[in-house]
């Protein structure tokens, strides 16, 4: 569905509150590249076959693979207590020069195919993706928007983009006075080949607060425990910062993370209300560390997509979890509070 359609909670009479996953990928394998694809290198990857095993991704209906992926997504979508889930495009690397280099690109679903999906599957919501070094950014942005999208994705590390460059200003200028609302990844990426993990530092995003923009750093900011930095202290700094900073808990129940949740759930109020319920979808929730939280065998083990909503929601991370990023979405004030305010 499209975020300006007026059934959407907020906007009709409903007072109801939905639950939204605020990222989650789709993958798709190049059978038709201009839906998206692969690299060699991503196919041969442990973790895109590990996914695959995990996932049992070849058993699902579908005569090729995208097929079968996208099956399976608006299968669990639709048996899952969400209301909604963004559906994330992935954009490609473009050089410095403006244009897009598809040989150095590992990893890329068109904003196409994620504007269709949410036109064919009710519960999804298009976050877009665009690569700010692209020379047409601006016009991609504002063609997203008029197909209903009101949030990108931006992949710092991945798509080699360093948030605090002045030549994005441009950008940032026109996502703020068409009122979207900015994904970029943050924390080590282990799933992709990166350009730069120095660009995944929840610190570079100072630039785009100051446009005003109503900005999520995905995963916090947090990395793995085997990882050489971490940069959730520096999260935590910029949320006292910036009050139109929010972040998503996207892969955050998984074992290489497994303190992540626990460190979260012992920040003060102000600091969880700007934190968005987000699992990284298709990758699974790990169901060990949180066995004590969740039990052996709960009910929602089937459907990763509720799984990872018990293990987040096992933290009692406040009110606004499931559903704050539906307020951002409509355009709604932060909510209130801030460090000063404790
Ligand atoms: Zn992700």
């Amino acid at each position: 569905m499209r975020f300006d359609e007026d059934s959407r909670p907020g906007v009709n009479e409903s007072p109801s509150r939905p639950v939204i996953d605020a990222h989650i990928h789709i993958f798709c394998f190049g059978e038709n590249p201009t839906d998206g694809f692969m690299s060699d290198t991503t196919r041969r990857s442990w973790l895109t076959r590990l996914l695959m095993w995990m996932t049992k991704l070849e058993r699902e209906p579908g005569d090729t693979l995208s097929a079968k992926m996208r099956h399976m997504l608006i299968r669990h979508l639709e048996q899952s207590v969400l209301d909604y889930a963004i559906v994330l495009a992935q954009d490609a690397i473009y050089g410095q020069d403006g244009v897009r280099r598809d040989a150095d690109t590992h990893f890329y679903v068109s904003n196409d195919y994620v504007l269709e999906l949410a036109r064919e599957c009710p519960k999804v919501l298009p976050g877009v993706s665009i690569n700010l070094w692209r020379a047409d950014a601006v016009r991609e942005l504002e063609r997203c928007h008029a197909a209903g999208a009101r949030l990108v994705k931006i992949h710092t590390a991945i798509q080699g983009v360093d948030p605090s460059l002045q030549r994005f200003d441009p950008f940032y200028r026109r996502a703020a006075e068409l009122g979207m609302v900015l994904t970029f990844h943050t924390g080590y990426e282990h799933a992709c080949r990166v350009v730069s993990q120095k660009y995944a530092d929840p610190a570079l995003l100072a630039r785009p607060l100051d446009h005003g923009l109503k900005v999520i750093a995905a995963h916090l900011g947090t990395c793995a425990f085997f990882d050489p930095e971490d940069f959730y202290p520096n999260f935590v700094a910029m949320m006292g910062r910036y009050e139109n900073l929010y972040g998503d808990t996207a892969v955050l129940a998984t074992s290489i993370r497994w303190h992540a949740l626990r460190r979260l759930a012992r920040e003060p109020a102000w600091f969880r209300a700007r934190i968005m319920h987000g699992s990284d979808y298709p990758l699974p929730p790990s169901r060990f560390p949180y066995l004590l939280r969740t039990g052996l065998f709960p009910k929602e083990r089937r459907n990763p997509l509720d799984m990872d909503l018990l293990i987040k929601r096992a933290y009692g991370l406040g009110p606004d979890y499931e559903s704050g990023v539906w307020r951002l979405l409509a355009g709604e004030k932060p909510p209130p509070g801030g460090p000063s305010l404790q």
